[in-house]
């Protein structure tokens, strides 16, 4: 051991690849440790380094914190740390880009797949006992056109999918020019468009002010009656009341959703009513390739850092001394 051993706080589920991997500097407390955030803040001040996944590192952490050097995001969208607050107290924060870009990719295809063939359905069918008498017909996804909201790792990599799969692309990015597109994706200018010339849209893109209900009852309202929402990114980029309308009115055919405001959803989720749709519970990056390499990423970032380095992740070295 390390004689100025860290003590660093981890999700309460990790691969354990990371932190074995850090085990001659620091020593590791599981966030199951602690019950009530009441006590995870009084025990603050005891971290030098935070890996986190999806749980909420907030202000008020990081303020009681007072030896914390690095906050390292164990995966790519960073909405649940505050970045301000980590910067106004001298904290690194790092995320692992692009380590699960395929296995959240595949899931979003997946679910497009799913939703398009109408595969729950024909499961109940068959479990309830009516496979005999199943007449669904669905359409071919092999002609679709799926819209890209969002083309960074995981949205160039859905596309590279979808051409495998004999599917055109569209990509809405304000934030990439065309000319880094592969060649069998296109750029449109704006989200109408998108969902006016879309099949299906597949959303890429991180939570921030600007995307935050970015797709609202308006863009939705643009896609097909066949048309088909998956969102693998964060839930709160889409109106959720504008999704369940057009469920409501038919005016979309289906929807697969990984991601939710709250967490899994409760049985009274508005969604649960309707047939063509696919929810799972935030598991596109839960692939064995994936966890064990956003664990040993976000480990070796903490690693950095206690050897004085600025990880080459990091998010906000230009403005943390
Ligand atoms: P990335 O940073 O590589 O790509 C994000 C892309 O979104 C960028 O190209 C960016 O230009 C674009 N973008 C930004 N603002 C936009 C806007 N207003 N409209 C359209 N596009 C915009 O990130 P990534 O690795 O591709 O991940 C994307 C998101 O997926 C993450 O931020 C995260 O929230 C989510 N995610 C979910 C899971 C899961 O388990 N379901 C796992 C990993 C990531």
């Amino acid at each position: 051991m390390a004689e100025n051993e860290w003590t660093v706080l981890l999700p309460a589920e990790i691969h354990p690849a990371g932190p074995e991997s850090i085990a001659d500097i620091a020593t590791t407390v599981s966030r199951d440790e602690y019950e009530t955030r009441e006590q995870l803040l009084a025990d603050a001040d005891r971290f030098d380094a935070v890996i986190t996944r999806i749980e909420p590192i907030d202000r008020e952490f990081i303020d009681e914190a007072s030896r914390l050097r690095i906050i390292a995001k164990h995966g790519v969208g960073y909405d649940n740390i505050d970045i301000d607050a980590a910067t106004e107290n001298g904290v690194l924060v790092s995320n692992t880009p692009g380590v699960n870009s395929c296995a959240v990719a595949e899931h979003a295809i997946t679910l497009l797949l799913a939703v398009r063939r109408e595969l729950l359905r024909a499961d109940r069918a068959v479990r309830a006992g009516r496979g005999d008498g199943y007449e669904v017909v669905t359409d071919e996804f092999g002609t679709d056109t799926v819209g890209l909201y969002g083309y960074g790792d995981i949205g160039s990599e859905v596309a590279s999918l979808c051409s495998g799969l004999g599917m055109d692309c569209l990509v809405y990015d304000p934030y990439v020019d065309g000319s880094e597109l592969s060649n069998y994706a296109t750029n449109v200018d704006t989200t109408a468009t998108l969902f006016e010339r879309s099949d299906a849209v597949s959303v890429h893109a991180p939570l921030t002010a600007e995307t935050r209900r970015d797709i609202s009852r308006r863009e939705l309202e643009l896609l097909s009656p066949s048309g088909i929402l998956i969102n693998t990114a964060r839930a709160e980029i889409v109106d959720r009341n504008a999704l369940v309308s057009s469920l409501e009115t038919g005016s979309i055919a289906g929807v697969g959703l990984d991601v939710f405001a709250d967490g899994p959803p409760s049985q009274d989720h508005p969604l649960f009513e309707y047939e063509n749709v696919v929810l799972t519970p935030h598991i596109g990056a839960q692939t064995t390739d994936a966890l064990t390499q956003m664990s040993v990423e976000s480990a070796t970032d903490v690693r950095s850092a206690y050897d004085g380095r600025v990880p080459e992740t990091s998010l906000n070295s230009g403005e943390v001394p």
